[in-house]
């Protein structure tokens, strides 16, 4: 078994060669979400790549605050991810992680960033009925996706495995700030969340910095601050799962998070399935939902992301039911594996796609 080439490998080379585009005249762009080109603009734009969080972001700002902001906003991405990175041993995330390894019961005290973001994991973890779990990291491991040693594991082992999961069971005290595991051997995972979280945190420096508009682009995560400094919105692409050469549409968006969750952004293939790493908690095995891609446009960076992940488990049915329960807060593009595309209606004068959209009543 090995690594999907282009997700894994030249898809990493593809989006440094998109970040070098940009600086040729196109804006921000990465993964799933291509900014368009711009208008040529008076202000001054500076635009930035790095590397964290496991993707290629850039930071696009426009104007005088432009050049201080992205700086920044770069060493505020540096220490989330020392902060909430699985993977870096030190982080809060990652001692959390071995401590429950040890001990049961323990109460472990959190940081301002981490209460935000286990109080919003909590929140949709309930609201999605369980599709969104942040305690998915037994699984994530055992599946290999952390090491990038992949491997399908058995019935036995994933069943085992679902015993440590449940985000219900967390017993959390957002006042005291405190939260603990019931049971030795539960992890928790903010992946699926920090990314939209790491973009607000970043949008709000850019305004701190004096910025008015500018563009974040985190994997599959954009985020957008007022407009374009001629005044129109910012063009987004949102990427076809099939490939990057061409787009499922594009999105005309201003001061809004378009994020989206795809099966194609990270995954590997053993005898001809593909495994990819959106976890369905309720199987404990790859989301097989029907869907290939998500797309959320809302207010709120964090939320979208939640939600992408989250309604990307739950498929085209219960998410249009969720979309229903919760059309004043966000809207959204599903594309079925069935190649149907379908966007809500509150999108119908800023998404244009050469494909038929079917307008979810
Ligand atoms: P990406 O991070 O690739 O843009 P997502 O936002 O959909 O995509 O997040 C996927 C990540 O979220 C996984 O790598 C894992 O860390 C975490 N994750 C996987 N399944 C779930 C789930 N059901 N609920 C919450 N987080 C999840
Ligand atoms: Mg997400």
């Amino acid at each position: 078994m090995k690594e999907n080439g282009l997700t894994m490998g030249c898809r990493r080379v593809l989006l440094t060669a998109m970040c070098i585009l940009l600086a040729a005249g196109f804006t921000a762009a990465a993964c799933a979400c291509l900014p368009l080109r711009a208008e040529a603009a008076e202000q001054e734009k500076v635009t930035r790549d790095f590397y964290a969080m496991d993707t290629v972001l850039t930071l696009t700002a426009y104007g005088d605050g432009a050049a201080e902001g992205i700086t920044k906003a770069g060493e505020e991405i540096e220490r989330l991810d020392a902060l909430l990175s699985t993977a870096r041993k030190e982080s809060e995330v990652a001692s959390i992680n071995a401590a429950s390894m040890e001990t049961e019961g323990e109460m472990f005290a959190l940081s301002e960033d981490s209460i935000a973001l286990l109080t919003a994991s909590l929140y949709l973890n309930e609201e999605t009925g369980g599709a969104f779990d942040i305690t998915i990291y037994p699984l994530m491991q055992l599946w290999g996706f952390p090491t990038k040693e992949y491997r399908v594991p058995s019935d036995d082992e994933i069943a085992g495995t679902l015993a440590l999961v449940g985000s219900d069971r967390i017993s959390f005290d957002p006042e005291e700030g405190e939260m603990s595991f019931p049971m030795k051997g539960m992890e928790i995972d903010f992946g699926g969340i920090a990314k939209g979280y790491a973009a607000e945190r970043i949008l709000q420096i850019f305004r701190d910095a004096g910025i008015t508009s500018g563009l974040v682009s985190l994997g599959g995560n954009v985020q957008t601050l007022g407009t374009k400094p001629d005044g129109s919105p910012w063009k987004i692409a949102i990427q076809n799962p099939y490939g990057e050469e061409n787009y499922l549409g594009v999105l005309q968006a201003a001061d809004k998070a378009v994020v989206t969750s795809g099966g194609y952004e990270r995954y590997f293939e053993e005898n001809g399935k593909r495994y990819h790493h959106i976890l369905d908690p309720a199987t404990g095995c790859p989301a097989d939902s029907g869907l290939l891609s998500v797309t959320i446009i809302n207010d709120d960076g964090m939320m979208a992301d939640g939600l992408s992940t989250a309604l990307f488990v739950m498929g085209e049915e219960k998410a249009v039911e969720f979309w229903r329960n919760h059309a004043d807060e966000f809207q959204m593009v599903l594309y079925t594996s069935d190649d149907r595309l379908l966007a809500s209606p509150g999108l119908r004068d800023c998404f244009t796609s050469d494909n038929t959209i079917e307008w979810i009543a």
